[in-house]
């Protein structure tokens, strides 16, 4: 049986955040209860149909995980523990608000098994973090991780966000810096996408807020980013991610591998055995699913070996290592060469990709222009399955 990866889905908030289109609910708190048992049940109902599967990661998101009580995250890990066989390295990492930690919150969670926290700090700005709807200060972001070490966590994550409004390259330079003066074993740096429909879009369109930096700030800031994070010993393996020595995010990078993972609770999605599925973002609707006993309906699209294909390379390019050629070559008995011929050999000739053993990755060059080398990669996928079909 395959080796599987673990997402569990929690969507409760304190509040919104200005930015935010992720499924996530504020004013739940009083369900936590009823949707802790509801993920519970799903899990033993997945377990059911796809077996005791060794699992190599475990990844709580959200949603404010870090919502639920150390005893809700404990009854949901002895659920996992007993309908899947934890591999003894297994990474089991949980994303946290900085704004809902506690010393005893950290304890329990650490003693449940969750053995990587993944702090969503943002900015060290505190008007930078209003502006933008978080529900936490700079300094209660440097009193979360110092309670995250006393708590015993070895392996933090803070994930930061640059080119908000009215973010100057300086500004993000600081929050960089108050960041790597944690010394977290991981680093997440995301440039603000502005989501149609969030409140920070409306306002922005509206003028209603400071303007987002231009386009020579980002790469300002993209520079700092790069330069701060090798300078103090992370590296840059994928678009948006820094790691200290061994310290990867091992649950990410079975996304960007394109390897299976099971995903319980709402709106969480699936790849297992060559099949994809996604559970209802409805809270209702997937807490009558779960609590039915029933596994999700919803299946994505028709699954072709094409788009498979396909989203191999693009996911594998946004990592600094690569794509496996050899093992595209063993999954889809045809070499990434013969699907990209003309573009391969454009991007290679131009210094944007290149091959390293048996990968095939894009130079720092490339990674700068990523955009713009899958829309070619996309341009000849299409004319050719134009053409084929
Ligand atoms: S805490 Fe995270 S999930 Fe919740 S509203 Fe903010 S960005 Fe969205």
């Amino acid at each position: 049986m395959q080796v599987i990866s673990l997402y569990i889905h929690i969507p409760l908030c304190v509040k919104k955040c200005a930015y935010c289109d992720f499924a996530s609910f504020a004013g739940r708190m009083a369900h936590r209860d009823r949707y802790v048992q509801a993920v519970c049940r799903e899990i033993r109902a997945q377990a059911a149909f796809f077996g005791k599967r060794s699992l190599r990661s475990v990844f709580f998101g959200g949603g404010t995980p870090t919502l639920l009580t150390g005893a809700q995250i404990r009854a949901i890990m002895d659920t996992v523990r007993e309908c899947f066989v934890l591999l003894p390295d297994a990474e089991i990492s949980m994303e946290g608000n900085p704004g809902t930690l506690t010393r005893d919150n950290l304890k329990a969670y650490r003693a449940a098994g969750v053995n990587r926290l993944s702090l969503g700090v943002q900015s060290m700005d505190d008007g930078l973090l209003a502006a933008i709807g978080r529900i936490h200060t700079a300094a209660q972001a440097e009193e979360a991780a110092a309670m995250a070490r006393e708590a015993g966590f070895d392996n933090l994550n803070l994930d930061l966000m640059y080119g908000l409004p009215g973010q100057s390259a300086a500004q993000w330079r600081e929050t960089l810096q108050k960041a790597i003066a944690l010394s977290p074993e991981h680093l997440s740096c995301y440039s603000l996408i502005l989501e149609e429909g969030t409140p920070l879009y409306e306002a922005v369109q509206a003028g209603m807020c400071a303007a987002l930096p231009c386009d020579n700030i980002i790469e300002e800031m993209d520079g700092i980013t790069a330069r701060l994070t090798r300078e103090n010993g992370y590296a840059h393996y994928e678009v948006s991610n820094y790691a200290r020595p061994g310290r990867t995010c091992r649950h990410n990078v079975v996304y960007w591998e394109c390897e299976p993972y099971l995903g319980v609770g709402l709106g969480a999605h699936s790849d297992v055995d060559g099949r994809r599925f996604y559970n209802p973002e409805d809270w209702e609707a997937y807490l009558e699913m779960a609590e039915s006993g029933e596994t999700a309906r919803q299946t994505e699209g028709e699954n072709r070996r094409e788009d498979r294909m396909f989203e191999r390379m693009m996911m594998g390019l946004r990592q600094v290592q690569g794509v496996d050629m050899a093992r595209f070559e063993q999954d889809f008995s045809v070499k990434p060469e013969d699907v990209w011929p003309e573009t391969l050999e454009r991007m290679t000739n131009g210094g944007m990709m290149e091959k390293r053993g048996s990968r095939l990755r894009l130079t720092e060059r490339g990674m700068q222009v990523m955009n713009g080398v899958l829309v070619e990669l996309m341009d000849e996928f299409d004319s050719k399955q134009q053409m084929d079909g």
